[in-house]
């Protein structure tokens, strides 16, 4: 089903999973709200995408600010006239064993991924509840909502939270047509992985390749790393649905590392 003239907020689309899923939402016919802490790169990406600003503005936003959340959204609604699609994707990732992991940084990265979530979902849903036509909620998972990997205690707890968000959001949803699913990528190599390369290397003592081999594609069936063209293709699939069959449910996108 084609996202035509649909309006997606994609957060965290400056970089990475989320700048391909804007592209490939821009591609189908959507209007699409680039929405970054880096307003920047948002607005550079927007215009990257459509240089005449008519299907694609950048919008600068901490996810975790709960002010600069309800004005980004509001703003988005304004311009392109409501929210059909949301696609929680922002996020960031910080490794190290629980002994030594800093307070702050557990906070932190909770904070982006579930508060970042909720204020998002909250200031879409007011949209999609009062413009009556419905509209998909979709949530970057992870494996690591289905599977542990050592060093990542936050990461894990963040994304097996968002497995829970995504099954309240759909029930509450449904009465007003709006459905909720989560994406469960395997690893992608973006920048937030290849930052984790080297940090991994050193924390468990092995080389950079073992830790792509022998750590992060070990359990896939072919070795090959999840690209972004497949998470953002299973996002259209997601966002264009038309039907509360398919809600609640976490779609694992990661060459057969984690099977359900
Ligand atoms: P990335 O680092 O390429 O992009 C993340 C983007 O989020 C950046 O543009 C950054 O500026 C933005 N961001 C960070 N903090 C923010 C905040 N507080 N408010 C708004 N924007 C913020 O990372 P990516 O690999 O594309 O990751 C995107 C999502 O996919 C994350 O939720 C990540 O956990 C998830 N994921 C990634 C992989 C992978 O292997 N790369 C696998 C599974 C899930």
């Amino acid at each position: 089903m084609s996202l035509q003239d649909k309006v997606a907020v994609v957060t965290g689309a400056a970089s990475g999973i989320g700048k391909e899923i804007a592209r490939q939402f821009f591609a189908d016919g959507a209007r699409i709200a680039i929405a970054d802490l880096n307003g920047e790169a948002a607005r550079a990406t927007a215009a990257e995408f459509d240089p005449d600003g008519l299907r694609a503005m950048g919008v600068q936003m901490d996810v975790t600010d709960e002010a600069q959340v309800d004005a980004g959204i509001d703003a988005v609604a304004e311009k392109f006239g409501g929210i059909d699609v949301l696609v929680s994707n922002a996020g960031i990732q910080i490794v190290a064993p629980i002994e030594t992991f800093a307070f702050a940084d557990w906070k932190k990265l909770l904070s982006i991924h579930l508060d970042g979530a909720f204020l998002t979902t909250r200031a879409c849903l007011r949209h999609m509840y009062a413009q009556g036509r419905g509209g998909s909620v979709i949530y970057m998972g992870s494996v690591h909502s289905k599977e542990a990997s050592k060093l990542k205690a936050p990461y894990v707890t963040a994304k097996h939270g968002l497995v829970g968000l995504a099954k309240v959001v759909a029930k509450e949803g449904a009465a007003h047509g709006v459905r909720s699913n989560v994406i469960c990528p395997g690893f992608v190599r973006t920048p937030l992985v290849e930052k984790q390369i080297p940090e991994q290397a050193k924390e468990l003592g092995i080389s950079e390749d073992d830790v792509i081999h022998n750590v992060m594609l070990k359990d896939t069936v072919d070795g090959e790393f999840t690209t972004v063209d497949d998470v953002a293709r299973t996002a259209v699939f997601l966002a264009g649905f038309p039907t509360n069959a398919l809600t609640g449910q976490s779609v694992v996108v990661s060459h057969g590392w984690f099977m359900q």
